[in-house]
């Protein structure tokens, strides 16, 4: 009991929209179903069934949420469904109903991109005014406070939209401060750990072949001394450029230290970690220059094994790379040792 109790309050912590569907599900059980059974007893069938299907698309939306991991679908669906029922309720309810279109705003902009939920709540509004043209009295005791519905309910929308506007651009940044390493714009040490548990459950279970390539710059040091630290950032930058614009996009790139990165492959095996450390070698050789003369790095790499650790397979990359660095350096060393084939 207590373990599962446990895990689900990780994930609603961890998972933000994961938190407000669950939310959203306790609200439409705790504070609609109240309404729909009112609603029934009072022979309004239309706004009862209304209330239901909100009711039962929360706990929908929840369930699928929490069982499939994925966030994005549900929330769409019950801003549609959400927004379709409180049309429906506003015009049946008048006045009364109208309140139902605040709460929908903030549903709609916490559960889609700014936008979409932008377009949703306008086309919420314009279905209204249009409704009340076409029967008069039916949704507004007046023309007045059509008015003021339509100034406040756009007020409320606009302000929404800012602010959901500010919070995802917030939310990427700090994603980026987060994962990416600030001078070269290479992903950070934190997120080469993540990528590399992925790497290994991927072989584990589905047999995907990994590589990785720890390449460190020969006698940066030099570089600094002989043209400032400013121009050895210039130089850790230009690598990165030209391993982003060689590599696919699946591949990675880590700033694994100082001067030294992590290059993660998918879907290689030793022949094409090879080839990989041969063509970034050339490119480096092509393009990585200090005013004095070519920057050339050596390079230790290493195929992942079946149930192999993460840690063991980054230490063989690494013990090739001092290996590259003892023989000479500016030269690639590719681990190649054979697993035992167990009985
Ligand atoms: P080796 O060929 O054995 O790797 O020699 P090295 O000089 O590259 O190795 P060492 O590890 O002794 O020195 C690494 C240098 O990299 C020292 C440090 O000043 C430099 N370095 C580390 N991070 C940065 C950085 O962000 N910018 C600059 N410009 N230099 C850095
Ligand atoms: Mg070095
Ligand atoms: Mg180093």
């Amino acid at each position: 009991m207590g373990k599962p109790f446990n895990r689900a309050l990780t994930r609603l912590r961890k998972d933000f929209q994961l938190s407000i569907i669950t939310l959203m599900g306790f609200f439409g059980v705790l504070g609609i179903t109240p309404y729909a059974v009112y609603r029934f007893s009072q022979g309004n069938y239309p706004v009862g069934i209304a209330d239901t299907i909100i009711v039962l698309s929360t706990l929908f939306a929840m369930g699928y949420a929490w069982q499939t991991g994925d966030t994005r679908k549900p929330g769409l669906f019950l801003v549609v469904v959400a927004s379709l029922c409180a049309t429906l309720i506003a015009i049946k309810l008048g006045i009364n109903g109208l309140f139902w279109i605040y709460p929908l705003i903030l549903l709609n902009f916490f559960m889609a991109p700014p936008l979409l939920a932008l377009l949703a709540t306008v086309a919420v509004l314009v279905a209204l005014v249009i409704y009340a043209r076409l029967m008069p009295g039916a949704v507004f005791e007046s023309d007045y406070q059509m008015l003021s519905f339509i100034v406040t309910v756009m007020m409320a929308s606009t302000l929404s939209f800012i602010f959901a506007q500010r919070a995802r651009y917030q939310r990427k940044q700090l994603q980026s401060w987060a994962t990416r390493d600030a001078l070269t714009g290479a992903r950070n040490r934190r997120v080469m750990d993540q990528e590399l548990k992925v790497a290994v459950a991927n072989k584990r279970r589905h047999d995907i072949n990994s590589a990785v390539l720890v390449i460190d710059m020969d006698h940066f040091k030099q570089v600094n001394d002989r043209f400032g630290h400013a121009a050895g950032d210039q130089v850790l930058v230009s690598f990165v450029e030209l391993t982003n614009r060689c590599f696919r996009h699946e591949d990675r790139l880590f700033r694994f230290g100082g001067e030294e990165f992590l290059l993660l492959l998918c879907n290689t095996n030793e022949r094409g970690l090879r080839a990989a450390a041969l063509q970034l070698q050339a490119q480096i050789a092509q393009h990585l220059k200090t005013p004095d003369g070519p920057v050339t790095a050596s390079m230790g790499g290493a195929v992942l094994y079946t149930n192999e650790r993460w840690q063991d397979w980054l230490q063989r990359a690494d013990h090739q790379l001092y290996e590259a660095k003892r023989a000479g350096r500016n030269r690639i060393h590719i681990d190649t040792y054979q697993v035992p084939a167990t009985a």
